[in-house]
């Protein structure tokens, strides 16, 4: 085997989709980077692969991805490297949520004035409530997302936004000590309208709307993100995203290593100075240099436990640590091809719902909500009938190049308990997969009346399937863990890491941080602008892109302005 060279300025562990932002960003930026891969392959949680009859790309992991709302897209120029993001075209709404009377509650997919048009349908009074709302928020959106998403959380900030809480006008007093259910049930009162809110809220978790703080800014982000714009598709699926990222970083000179996982940090005087590979590694046990960074893109615990290891960290830490939350954030999903396209029962009163790639279902009341949200908090058995609401997706009708000729696919995500302690523990998923992927199809069907005259294959994928691909992210769909009161913004991943700064000189973490779960990009973005002002080096002009410049752009080559307030 020729010899790889050793030594870097920057080393970045795990090419997921933070780590390869990362790390392209600084190597464009002139620091010759290295990233360490432990699979054959990068992007874990953002792949697309053929596991069914050949053509049928499907989108394992990730399914609305989201580059075009944060800087990365235009600063790496992802389009330039092949990303190609697709919606149906023509589609003027990017969510819906079908009820079994034939009423569906859509959001649109680029101005606000047409999700506020929809809701009239369903509630004039609700309808009214989210005019209020988008008219506030609207004009200051682009601002929070940049500092909110993309910018380091800041104690200071957080405090302030507490401190004025009390005083927005349209919000019941001290709505962000409520729980998301409480916030939604006091704003609305149509329940059509509420448990719509609810789910396009919940599609991180529905445990994150159980959380005081973090629930309701949860549902004050999703309707105000989500009434005009969401995430996409990409051409040939998800994993687009990481290929343009990979090409990227390789155009501007950076290394990939593929199966090389990294078994330790090395530390002199507090300070990190590279990694070691694992003996399993295709250079077993083989040291590298990193002498300006090492940035982590694997999950809290491991990083700290394993990767710096616990003989390094003060007791605080290590309790911290062993108190860092996964628990919830697990999806159960059924992916189908049809040989018909999609036909929802609720395109009857409104058609526009069979030309829309995101949706839900299964739930028609708040207590449905409830029976899934006691299942995931008492990791108990999943709900039977389950619910959908984790997200669905029509992909065919965005890309056609996911399917054979003639054939369409679709994929349900349902909320679930990822332990399900009283069959065993998550092993038993491998016992329960088609039972229970049978029993999401039955409640699908009736939302989808073509769904099993149509259907010519189908795969299952359980949380633990997920967690044995990638197992750092211990349970958790976002290996940045579970995001509640105790583990929120600069308190995570534990208080006084200052991520993505670490308690190790030069060592950074890329994953973990406040924003950072999705495939917005932002944890990858973040610790590259941390790590390039600590280092000194003045950030070049092409490093300026702003929040949501790559949704106006897509937005603009079809004609549309988008619209974040009602008037
Ligand atoms: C079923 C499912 C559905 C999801 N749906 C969506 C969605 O629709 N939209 C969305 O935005 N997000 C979604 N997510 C979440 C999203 O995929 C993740 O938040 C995001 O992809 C995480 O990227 P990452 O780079 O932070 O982590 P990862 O993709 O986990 O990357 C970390 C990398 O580090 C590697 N690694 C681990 N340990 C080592 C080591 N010791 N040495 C070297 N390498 C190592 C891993 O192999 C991995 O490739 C979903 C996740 C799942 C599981």
């Amino acid at each position: 085997m020729a010899a790889p060279r050793h030594d870097y300025d920057v080393i970045v562990i795990g090419g997921g989709v933070n780590g390869l932002a990362t790390g392209a960003y600084l190597q464009k930026a002139g620091l010759r980077t290295a990233i360490f891969e432990r699979r054959d392959e990068s992007g874990t949680f953002c792949s697309t692969e053929e596991l069914l009859h050949p053509g049928v790309k499907l989108n394992v992991h990730a399914s609305l991805i989201y580059p075009h709302w944060g800087p990365p897209y235009v600063d790496l120029e992802l389009e330039t490297f092949g990303l190609e993001l697709l919606r149906p075209p023509g589609a003027k709404y990017w969510y819906f949520y079908p009820f079994l009377d034939g009423n569906a509650v859509m959001f649109s997919g680029r101005d606000a004035r047409e999700t506020y048009e929809m809701w009239k349908r369903i509630s004039p009074r609700d309808a009214e409530t989210l005019r209020g709302i988008l008219n506030f928020f609207g004009p200051t959106l682009v601002q929070r997302l940049q500092a909110g998403m993309f910018g380091r959380d800041s104690e200071e900030a957080f405090l302030a936004f507490l401190e004025s809480s009390n005083s927005i006008p349209i919000f019941p007093k001290d709505w962000v000590w409520m729980t998301g259910f409480e916030f939604v049930d006091c704003l609305f009162e149509n329940e059509q309208i509420k448990v719509a809110a609810l789910t396009v809220s919940g599609l991180g978790g529905v445990e994150t709307l159980n959380s005081r703080l973090v629930g309701p800014m949860t549902v004050l982000g999703c309707l105000t993100n989500f009434s005009v714009e969401g995430g996409l598709t990409a051409r040939g699926g998800s994993h687009d995203l990481v290929h343009s990222l990979v090409r990227c970083f390789v155009h501007h000179g950076g290394r990939i290593f593929y199966n090389c996982p990294v078994e330790k940090v090395t530390l002199e005087a507090g300070q990190a100075t590279g990694v070691v590979l694992s003996s399993l590694a295709s250079y077993p046990d083989a040291p590298f240099t990193a002498s300006r960074a090492v940035i982590s893109d694997v999950s809290a615990r491991p990083t700290f436990c394993d990767l710096i290891g616990e003989e390094h960290l003060p007791v605080a830490t290590r309790l911290a640590l062993k108190r860092f939350d996964y628990r919830g954030g697990a999806l159960f999903t059924n992916y189908y091809v049809l040989n018909e396209r999609p036909d929802f029962a609720a395109s009857a009163k409104f058609p526009e719902v069979n030309n829309t790639f995101v949706f839900n279902f299964g739930a028609e009341t708040l207590a449905d909500g409830g029976r899934l949200l006691e299942s995931v908090l008492l990791r108990d058995v999943p709900p039977d009938p389950p619910v959908v609401w984790g997200a669905a997706f029509n992909y065919c009708i965005a890309d056609p190049t996911q399917a054979p000729p003639g054939q369409y696919t679709l994929l349900t995500w349902a909320n679930v308990p990822y332990e399900i302690r009283p069959l065993g523990g998550p092993e038993a998923w491998d016992d329960i997969r088609e039972s229970y992927a049978d029993k999401v199809e039955d409640v699908f069907a009736r939302y989808l009346p073509n769904l099993k005259s149509a259907k010519i294959a189908r795969y299952v994928n359980t949380p633990h399937d997920y967690v044995r691909r990638n197992p750092h992210c211990g349970g958790n769909m976002h290996p940045s863990g579970a995001t509640h009161e105790a583990q929120m913004g600069s308190w995570k991943p534990f208080p006084g890491c200052d991520a993505p700064r670490t308690p190790f000189d030069r060592f950074y973490i890329c994953q973990s941080t406040g924003a950072g779960n999705y495939t917005s990009l932002a944890a990858g973005y973040i610790a590259a602008c941390q790590v390039i002002d600590d280092l000194g080096v003045a950030r070049p002009d092409w490093w300026r892109g702003e929040a949501m410049q790559g949704s106006v752009e897509l937005l603009r080559r079809e004609g549309v302005t988008p619209r974040y307030t009602v008037d």
